[in-house]
C-alpha cells in the first residue's frame, strides 16, 4: 500500500509481542539464579502457576511461601533485579513481524512503551526494533512521571517524525492507560486485542477506548487506508 501521510506508533508490550512470553522467560532466569542460591528446583514452574493463576506484583513472594522456608526481604529484591536484568527470550508476534517486514523504509514507524527501563531496553533490543522504528520513547527515562498517561513522550514522537499529531497513528492494546494522551492531542487510535493479552478481557466506556479495535496487525493497512479515503472524501467536499 502507499505510506499515506501516517507515522504508525506502537506500544511495545502485548501490543508487538506476547507481555506472558517476557514474564516466562523472566520466571526461568529466576528459577536459575534460585536454584544455584537456595537449591530449590521448580521455582520457575511455581512463578508460572502463580501467572497463569492471576497473581500479578508478588509472584516471587507467593511462589517462596510455597516451600515453607524462612525468606529474607532483601532475597525478593534479588530476584526482581534478576527477573528486570535479564536477557528475554522473546520473539514478535508473526502478524508484527510481517507488518515489519512489508513496510520497514517505507513508512514512518515509532514506538512508546512505558515499564522500568532496563527491562523496556532489553525487549527493545531481543525484538531487534531498531530495525524497524524510526523513533522510539522508552518513558521511564525521564522518570515515571512520564509514563502514559503523561503526553510528552506523543509530542515527541510527533515533532521526531515530523507528523501532525492528526496523521499520527497510536497502536496499543491497554485501553486504561494507552489512549488517553493520544486522543487528547488528536491522534488516531487503534486498539489491539491479542486474545492472550493481559489486557484482552479489559473494557472501559466508548469515548475513552481507541477509535477501532483489531485482533492482529494483519487489519492495520486496511484500517489505514479507509481513514486515507475519509480524508480525501473530507477533502473534496
Ligand atoms: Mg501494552
Amino acid at each position: 500500500m502507499n505510506a499515506g501521510p501516517w507515522a504508525i506508533v506502537f506500544d511495545l508490550d502485548d501490543t508487538l509481542y506476547l507481555e506472558r512470553d517476557y514474564a516466562r522467560s523472566g520466571f526461568i532466569a529466576v528459577g536459575d539464579y534460585v536454584k544455584k542460591t537456595a537449591g530449590l528446583t521448580d521455582f520457575a514452574d511455581r512463578c508460572w502457576t502463580c501467572f497463569q493463576q492471576g497473581t500479578r506484583g508478588s509472584i516471587f513472594d507467593e511462589a517462596l511461601a510455597g516451600y515453607r522456608i524462612a525468606i529474607e526481604p532483601s532475597y525478593v529484591r534479588e530476584l526482581v533485579r534478576v527477573y528486570r536484568q535479564h536477557e528475554p527470550t522473546i520473539t514478535l508476534a508473526d502478524d508484527a513481524a510481517a507488518w515489519f517486514d512489508a513496510h520497514r523504509g517505507r513508512q514512518r514507524v515509532g514506538l512508546i512503551s512505558d515499564g522500568p527501563l532496563i527491562c523496556q531496553e532489553r525487549k527493545f533490543a531481543a525484538l531487534q526494533l531498531d530495525e524497524s522504528v524510526q523513533a522510539a520513547v522508552l518513558t521511564d527515562r525521564w522518570g515515571r512521571l512520564y509514563w502514559k498517561p503523561h503526553p510528552r513522550a506523543f509530542e515527541t514522537i510527533s515533532e521526531t517524525l515530523n507528523t501532525r499529531p492528526r496523521d499520527c497513528v497510536y497502536v496499543a492494546d491497554n485501553p486504561q492507560k494507552d489512549f488517553a494522551a493520544p486522543l487528547e492531542l488528536g491522534w488516531r487510535t487503534i486498539r489491539i486485542r491479542r486474545p492472550l493479552g493481559l489486557h484482552a478481557g479489559v473494557d472501559v466506556p466508548a469515548g475513552m477506548t481507541a477509535e477501532v479495535e483489531i485482533a492482529s496487525l494483519a487489519e492495520l493497512d486496511s484500517i489505514l487506508e479507509s481513514w486515507q479515503e475519509q480524508q480525501a472524501i473530507g477533502r473534496a467536499a
